[in-house]
């Protein structure tokens, strides 16, 4: 239970009050002419360059537990998902737009480590808060979170641009954020490195802008449903079918060491969703300047399999060297 001086706390500095608290905490930025405190924001981008939009809801109890994370991390991955989906058209992120509707018992102490997290997070990424909307819920707590990026229009890589024969790449781990969670649902304290996997995502907005830039990636998506699942949609986007070699998969020390002990986990880490790493299809001709680029950026890039026909559907092989066909299915909230 909260004390009733926190409570007063939020109602003390009222809605405008709190938007002032934000306000305080966001720097300037030429390309935003109007900012907070306008009724719209007026933002720039390059010429030439077409307007990359997404938006991602995260409501208590939904997406996340607030007795999992604390507020800081919460304003850091709330800004991260969103950040991550232009990092997978290859833009960059330039403006953000953040809603919250907050419950009763959060204070102010709470809005300022959120925002606090939430800006740091638009900073890494060379992005700036432009308006927002805040008010009560008489419910959960309800982030709503749009992100703007910008790309020149012929450099844009979509999910349907998958052809025959590519490589498919992973950056970083996958399997960690589901571990953290599933391990939190079962009453049991995830380790540092996996509680900042799963609570704080980093968006590979430069490995995006990189593979752009030298037109590795002929289809790309952030894994934020699971591994199959965001492969399905590459899949049914670019008419294709998909091997997946389980052998190959990158994972972490933390992951391995649990997956010794309980093998049957591996599903839990191939299912799960919220790694936020990028997967991308690239010729398999160029599988050289990958490495190079891998090394550049200090971060794997494994090839975990082969884009196949259509009518292959998805295949995998599992760790101990068997062929089978498996679902493209990962998180889906209406299941
Ligand atoms: P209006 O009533 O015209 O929608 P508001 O009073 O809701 O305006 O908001 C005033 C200003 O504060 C606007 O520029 C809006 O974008 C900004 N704002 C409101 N809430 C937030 C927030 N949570 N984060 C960032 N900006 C916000
Ligand atoms: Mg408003």
């Amino acid at each position: 239970m909260k004390s009733n001086d926190k409570n007063n706390n939020l109602s003390n500095l009222g809605e405008f009050g709190l938007i002032e608290q934000i306000r305080r905490q966001v720097k300037s930025d030429s390309t935003v002419p109007v900012g907070i405190g306008d009724d719209c924001a007026a933002t720039i981008i390059p010429e030439d360059h077409v307007l990359l939009t997404s938006k991602d809801l995260l409501i208590e109890d939904v997406h996340f537990r607030r007795s999992w994370t604390s507020m800081y991390q919460l304003g850091r991955k709330s800004a991260a998902v969103n950040l991550s989906d232009v990092a997978a058209m290859g833009g960059r992120a330039n403006h953000l737009f953040l809603g919250v509707a907050l419950p009763i018992d959060i204070d102010a102490t709470d809005l300022e480590d959120f925002t606090r997290g939430f800006l740091d997070e638009c900073s890494a990424a060379g992005a700036t808060l432009c308006g927002g909307d805040t008010c009560r819920s008489n419910g959960p707590l309800i982030i709503s979170v749009t992100v703007q990026g910008s790309i020149a229009a012929n450099q844009m890589v979509k999910r349907s641009g998958a052809q025959i024969d590519d490589d498919i790449y992973v950056s970083g781990f996958v399997g960690d954020s589901a571990l953290a969670l599933a391990q939190l649902q079962g009453d049991i304290t995830p380790c540092d490195y996996l509680i900042l996997r799963h609570n704080q995502p980093t968006p590979r907005l430069e490995l995006g802008q990189q593979l752009v830039q030298r037109q590795l990636a002929n289809a790309m998506i952030d894994l934020s449903d699971g591994l199959f699942a965001d492969l399905g949609h590459i899949m049914e986007q670019s008419h294709c079918g998909a091997l997946v070699d389980c052998r190959c998969l990158p994972f972490s020390s933390e992951l391995r060491q649990h997956l010794d002990r309980n093998p049957a986990d591996i599903e839990t880490a191939l299912r799960g969703g919220e790694d936020y790493e990028l997967l991308f299809c690239a010729d398999p001709n160029r599988a050289d300047e990958v490495a190079r680029l891998s090394q550049q950026l200090n971060l794997p890039l494994t090839h975990i399999g082969n884009i196949k026909a259509q009518d292959y559907s998805l295949q995998r092989i599992d760790i101990n060297g068997n062929q089978q066909q498996v679902e493209a299915q990962g998180f889906n909230h209406f299941k």
